[in-house]
């Protein structure tokens, strides 16, 4: 039986960014798909270039925004101011909502306000409970900010009851604004949230893997093998080509299917996600101009966001990507999700005449997973039992989580340190 250090399943991000890390290390990678990336693949078409959904990248970590660029010579890597906004109505809202509310008609503006006011001042009322998700939007932003926009949009996208989710389901990117900031903005805009700038190459998303797995030994990476089954005693694993004893196995597959290959016992139902089908669109010529993304919380319109590739690098033909929630069991009808985002865009006037020259779509499941109190508890649980028999789930789904990239090879690098300092 072959016998590896360390057993690294998937060659997305965190995987290569683990093998990566752990440099000179005795490592095996193996990969389901026969192409590396996972959702970090770039498809490029008829002189179109686009990632599986808009992938636009936000590092706080200078050092490792450097690491990956000095593995990318010669590359167009633009750092663009992102200009973001939310369609409400007939209007064109600044995104963060909550901080614009004063760019609403004049009615509405006062009702979030009031609103706003009463939820956040303290002895102003009693403080509302922030038990979940859909509570915390009622309690820190009130009535009529949650109801305009956090709710709709957010249930388009999360495609679920959001009081199901935890209240902390978006961590971080959840930009929160206290009354002080949002009536500040009123006389000075300050929209900067945790992605004010972003970078993009001109390759897409794929060429930050690229970089990474220039510095994986390619012969330690086997494409088209999938782990089917860990015996956590033996610590040996099974794929779809041979058997492999193992020190640790680093896992980036789904939270859920790894319980299940590793034969853990669980709760099945604690694990909640949605499912994102996403168009990327090339049409003839240019459309709108300075928009890098638009929010939609009209539950009338198909999609939840649109993204504009060609504002990034000013190419001269509209390219968009848009982006449509369902629930984890909703049978998705491509083509006729697809005629709907058609007629929305024509009637939203992001396309006029138009002519569709070229077109991709992607089912990405899971894509946002629900982090709910039940899954928080039950992935703690699992890993206990999995640290103690060498297994680690990282990533966004191996960690059953909502993080970027960059959180992907923070983690990953983190792991390696404590293995090779072991
Ligand atoms: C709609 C959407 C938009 C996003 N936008 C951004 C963005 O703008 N910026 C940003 O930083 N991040 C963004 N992300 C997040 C980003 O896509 C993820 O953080 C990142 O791709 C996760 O990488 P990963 O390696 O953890 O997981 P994955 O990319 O899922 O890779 C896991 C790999 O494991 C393989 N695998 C699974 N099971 C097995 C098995 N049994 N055996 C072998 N291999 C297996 C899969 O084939 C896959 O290649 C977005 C995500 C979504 C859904």
């Amino acid at each position: 039986m072959e016998t590896t250090r360390h057993l690294i399943v998937g060659a997305g991000v965190s995987g290569l960014a683990t093998a990566a890390a752990l440099g000179e290390e005795d490592y095996l990678v193996i990969e389901a798909d026969t192409e590396i990336g996972g959702y970090c693949k770039t498809v490029i078409r008829d002189g179109f270039v686009w990632d599986y959904s808009g992938h636009f990248f936000h590092f706080k970590h200078p050092e490792i925004e450097q690491w990956l660029r000095a593995r990318m010579p010669g590359q167009d890597i633009r750092t663009v101011a992102k200009k973001s906004f939310i369609r409400y109505g007939d209007r064109t809202v600044d995104f963060p909502f909550q901080k614009n509310i004063h760019q609403l008609p004049p009615e509405e503006f006062v009702d979030c306000l009031h609103d706003l006011y009463f939820a956040r001042t303290p002895g102003a009322g009693p403080k509302a409970p922030e038990g979940n998700f859909k509570e915390m939007l009622y309690a820190r932003f009130g009535r009529s900010i949650a109801e305009k926009f956090l709710i709709p949009y957010n249930e388009k996208l999360y495609a679920c009851d959001l009081a199901a989710l935890d209240r902390d389901a978006m961590g971080r990117f959840f930009p929160h604004a206290d009354l002080s900031d949002i009536v500040r903005n009123m006389k000075v805009a300050d929209n900067a949230t945790y992605n004010a700038t972003f970078t993009y190459p001109a390759g897409g998303a794929i060429e930050y893997v690229k970089a990474l797995a220039s510095a994986v030994r390619p012969e330690a990476l086997s494409l088209g093998e999938a782990l089917v089954s860990v015996d956590l005693r033996r610590r040996v694993a099974r794929t779809t080509k041979r058997e492999v004893r193992f020190e640790r196995l680093v896992s980036s597959a789904p939270f859920p299917k790894l319980a299940a290959m590793c034969g853990l016992a669980h709760d099945a139902a604690a694990f909640t996600w949605n499912k994102v089908l996403v168009f990327n669109l090339g049409f003839d010529r240019k459309g709108q101009r300075d928009v890098h993304w638009v929010y939609f919380p009209d539950r009338a319109t198909s999609f939840y966001r649109i993204g504009f590739y060609d504002n990034i690098f000013d190419t001269d033909r509209l390219s968009l990507y848009v982006e449509l929630g369902y629930p984890r069991d909703a049978v998705v009808d491509v083509p006729a999700a697809r005629a709907r985002v058609l007629a929305d865009l024509q009637r939203l006037g992001v396309t006029t005449d138009h002519q569709l020259v070229a077109e991709h779509s992607v089912v990405m499941d899971p894509a946002y997973v629900h982090i709910t109190t039940r899954s928080n508890a039950e992935v703690t649980r699992l890993n206990r039992v999995l640290h103690a028999n060498g297994v680690y789930a990282i990533g966004r789904y191996g960690g059953w989580t909502y993080c970027s990239i960059e959180d992907n090879i923070v983690e990953a690098r983190a792991l390696a340190a404590d293995f090779t300092a072991a």
